[in-house]
Parts: structure tokens; sequence; C-alpha cells
């Protein structure tokens, strides 16, 4: 380095001095003539002869020096691989390091076991295709549970992705045509049986704080009662019968995304949220519904 023409202020002296030191540690030699900052990168040559750029902020807190010689250092690659694997609060199910160029298992955050490469999470890359929903085989899965639980059966004989309509009957045997992507957002998979939906309540219990928004047909007590028998909602806010064909599904709908864009999400399934935070808007919605007879009268 060339002697700096005018004396650098005492805290610039004290950083080059350390990055000089961690340097001189690892065997590398500064290049770069004049000391640009701590967060410049710098012109360094590694040991190993490399050419590299290191920021003195990045060496002071323990960052290699010489990329070209972290990718070929079995101990760097693995300490930068779990170091990432850590920050997506990955787990390394290997015994042990496999190289750069072997898959590894490895357990999500949420609990899958996935393969991965360890020189593409270095990329910014995260490790689940669970997580990022491009498991067909998943996708697949899933959709299959949800129709289970509302008792629908897939009639489609091969899975064609989450944007495709497949054949599906409903609960009450309808052949619908449900798009897996809508399904999985929590809509209804059956026209039919949306518009033969007539009544929407909301019900509430003060004691707990929540409320819940939902959606029957014909005589609501039956489904009342077990609000009340299960979650203890006693309290008929608001119930609205005899709505026309479709419209209590739809207003369910603008409730539900209303309070989603809002950023007021379910505290209990799909319906059910925190009164204080989702009341107001809920009522605001459901008190402004006209059905359209009566917004354009004849
Ligand atoms: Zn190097
Ligand atoms: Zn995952
Ligand atoms: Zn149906």
């Amino acid at each position: 380095m060339n002697p700096t023409p005018r004396p650098l202020p005492p805290r610039s002296q004290a950083a080059l001095d350390a990055f000089l030191a961690r340097l001189a540690e690892h065997g590398a030699t500064l290049i770069e003539p004049q000391w640009l900052g701590v967060d410049r990168p710098h012109r360094v040559r590694c040991a190993q002869g490399h050419d590299c750029t290191p920021r003195p902020k990045d060496v002071a807190t323990g960052g290699g020096i010489c990329r070209a010689c972290a990718g070929q250092d079995p101990r760097t690659a693995e300490s930068a691989f779990r170091a990432r694997l850590a920050e997506l609060g990955a787990t390394l199910l290997e015994a042990t390091w496999l190289g750069n160029k072997t898959r590894h298992r490895v357990r999500c955050v949420q609990g899958h076991d996935c393969a991965v490469w360890p020189s593409s999470v270095d990329r910014g890359r995260g490790v689940c295709r669970t997580c990022a929903g491009s498991d067909p085989k998943t996708a697949e899965a899933a959709f299959r549970v949800r129709l289970e639980e509302i008792g629908a059966t897939l009639l489609e004989p091969t899975w064609l992705g989450n944007q495709t309509s497949h054949r599906v009957r409903c609960a009450k045997g309808h052949h619908c045509t449900p798009r897996p992507t809508n399904v999985m957002s929590g809509q209804g998979i059956c026209s039919i049986c949306a518009g033969a939906w007539d009544v929407l309540y909301v019900v509430a219990d003060q004691w707990s704080e929540l409320v819940k928004v939902g959606i029957t047909s014909g005589d609501p007590r039956p489904r009342l009662g077990e609000h009340r028998r299960q979650l203890g909602l006693d309290q008929v806010v608001r119930l609205l019968t005899g709505l026309p064909d479709g419209a209590a599904y739809q207003l369910e709908q603008t409730v539900l995304v209303a309070l989603r864009d809002a950023g007021v999400y379910p505290v209990w399934g799909k319906e059910t949220f925190y009164a204080p935070r989702a009341l107001r808007r809920m009522l605001d919605l459901v008190d402004g519904y006209r059905p359209m007879s009566e917004r354009h009268p004849e």
C-alpha cells in the first residue's frame, strides 16, 4: 500500500489497521492504494493468489476474504450452508457434509423434508418446494384432503394443476368443476350449493370476544345451535334469511375478503374472528347489503 497522502481520521485509521491485521492473518495482501471506508469493496490478493474485493465491514465481522476460496474450501462452504439454513429456520438432517455438489436432506421450518443443493440455497433461494408451492404432488394431496373434509369426491382421473377446473361431486351429489386454487383459499366448490344458501348470520360471544360470519340454507336454528354448543357463540348479532340465489355466499365472501384486505385474520377456522378487530367491519358490510331487487325497484 502506498503511503496515504494525508493522515486518516483516527476512526478510519483504526478500521484500516484492523482490516490489515485480518488480511495478514489470512496471508492476504491489500492491493487497493487507498482506504475507501468500511462499506466499500477493497481490492485484495488472497493467500492463494486470487484477486478479490472484500468489504472491511464484512471481514471485521468474520466474513471471508475470497469468494473463490470460499467456494472451494469445504469448511467455508459447509459453514455458509449451515448459516443459510439457520437463517431460513431449516435443520440439516445429514450427519456429515457431503460437498457443495451433492443434495443434502434438510427439514424446512414448516417440518417438510426436502433435499437441497448447498449451492442453490447460497444463491438466495429457499430450501423447500412444498413451501414454495411448486410441488404438484403436495398440491394434489392438499386438494384431496380438503375435498374429503367437505364430503366431496374428486371425479377427475388425473391431477390437472392448481389453476385448472377439476370435476368433483359435492356432498349433496351435484356435479361441479372447482379450481383447486379457489378451493384451497376457502371458497365453496359447488355453485349449485352456493345458490341454495339463503341465510347469512353473524354470531358472537362477548366473553371470548369471538365473532363468526356464516351461511346456511333454510331453517338456521340447527346451525346456530351448533355454534352455540361448539364455540359458545350464543349471541345472534345479525340474521338475514330468504336471500336471493347466490347472495348469501357472495356476501359472506365479500366480508371475508374485506377483512383479509384490512389485515384481519381468522383466529379459528376460516370465519371466526377476534370481535374487537372484526365486528365493526363485518356489520358495516352486512348492514350495507341490499338485494338487487331493492336496489333497482321496478
Ligand atoms: Zn482465494
Ligand atoms: Zn416447507
Ligand atoms: Zn352442491
